[in-house]
């Protein structure tokens, strides 16, 4: 089955009761049995939920994989996958990683004795010098967040597999519609629905997607026992998201595409982070592992003085000034203040994040306009 016709149907049945075709959003918290154990595969709320489980059918079948498990928020679905580990075990990531995933490592796990090492995985020569036995897990984000570099997946799991290393791909930038991080090899999916899956700025959410089912079933484990589960009436929302997350990541690349382009020839503007230039440092395994360029990009500004950098985030009216991404709607943010906030200075210069790098989600309005607006804020520097 194709992307489009999945995202429509996979994972969702009529309601069996009523026939529905839209499944019901089961606002309960427990589920009545005939007798002792003798119920209809429903026995409490924080377990599994009727709206919740189609919601996982749906998500699962979207990153090609069997098992799926929705949490609370993308930061709930991190928290999961790290409780998997046990002290003394080391994982490596990015180091232009998602600032609540950097603080969630370095803050939460690290005290409970996880140890964590940042690199720049683009050059995944820099693994090999990193890996020794401790080593479980290789955390990666392609496009990474805000830098929009790209991270050859096949490349790491062809480094880890032989050395049982888990593959985890944050897929949140990308989107299941752009790449499916399983069929190239990886052992599980991670997505901030809250973004793209949703799509519409209104739900915080988060999911675990793998085939491997062992590793499944311990994080189900997980999910039942902390308890981070989305409610019903989220997980309804999500599912009419993903009904039409195949049209909106069409429009989010071609407009993405445009004002890409629009701000590479833009006389203020000195450099524009997209991969879908022929130029840009991972456009070849962009082509290769993506079916498209997304609509994230990064620019910096002539001159890099953050007082221009500051008229351009305060100066456009449909871009707004917010945290977030994947949206409908367009979103223009800062984030060395703002989603980047919680990695220290120095770091953030280590990974080549400058104080005025300017960040774009762009959104699914009409093109003209959104370069209007660019323009006109560009106008003020
Ligand atoms: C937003 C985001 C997260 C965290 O997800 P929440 O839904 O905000 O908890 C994790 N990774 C990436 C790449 C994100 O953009």
């Amino acid at each position: 089955m194709k992307f489009g016709t999945k995202a429509i149907h996979a994972g969702v049945e009529p309601d069996p009761s009523t026939g529905a075709i839209m499944t019901p959003i089961y606002q309960t918290s427990t589920y009545v049995q005939a007798s002792p154990g003798d119920h209809k595969g429903y026995e409490y709320a924080r377990t599994q939920n009727p709206t919740r489980t189609a919601l996982e059918s749906s998500l699962a079948a979207l990153e090609n994989g069997q098992f799926a498990t929705a949490f609370g928020s993308g930061m709930a679905a991190v928290d999961a996958i790290i409780k998997s580990l046990r002290p003394g075990d080391e994982v490596i990531s990015t180091n232009d990683l998602y600032g609540g995933s950097y603080r969630i490592f370095t803050k939460v796990f690290e005290p409970y004795g996880i140890k964590f090492h940042f690199v720049d995985l683009s050059n995944t020569e820099n693994l090999s010098s990193l890996i020794n036995d401790n080593t479980k897990m290789i955390w990666l984000e392609t496009p990474t967040n805000p830098l929009i570099r790209i991270i050859d997946v096949e490349a790491v799991v062809n480094i880890a597999k032989p050395r049982g290393i888990k593959v985890v791909v944050d897929n949140t930038f990308a989107s299941p519609y752009l790449q499916n991080p399983l069929d190239l090899g990886a052992d599980i999916v991670m997505h901030s629905i809250t973004k793209y899956i949703a799509g519409h700025s209104d739900v915080v959410m988060g999911c675990v997607v793998t085939n491997d089912e062992a590793f499944h079933q311990q994080i189900r484990f997980i999910q039942n026992a902390v308890g981070a589960v989305p409610g019903p009436q989220d997980c309804f929302l999500v599912l009419r998201g993903i009904k039409t997350l195949h049209l909106r990541m069409r429009a989010h690349c071609e407009n993405g595409a445009k004002v890409a382009h629009f701000l590479k020839s833009h006389p203020k503007v000195s450099h524009v982070y997209w991969p879908g230039f022929e130029d840009a440092p991972g456009h070849e395994v962009a082509k290769r592992q993506m079916r498209d360029f997304g609509g994230m990009l990064s620019f910096t500004l002539k001159g890099d003085q953050m007082d221009d950098a500051l008229k351009v985030l305060e100066g456009t009216s449909l871009f707004s000034l917010a945290e977030s991404l994947g949206g409908v709607e367009s979103l223009i943010g800062h984030p060395a203040s703002m989603t980047h906030a919680s990695i220290p200075k120095e770091e953030r210069e280590k990974s080549g994040l400058s104080d005025t790098l300017i960040r774009l989600s762009v959104g699914v309005e009409d093109a003209e306009d959104l370069l209007e607006d660019l323009a006109k804020a560009l106008d003020k520097v």
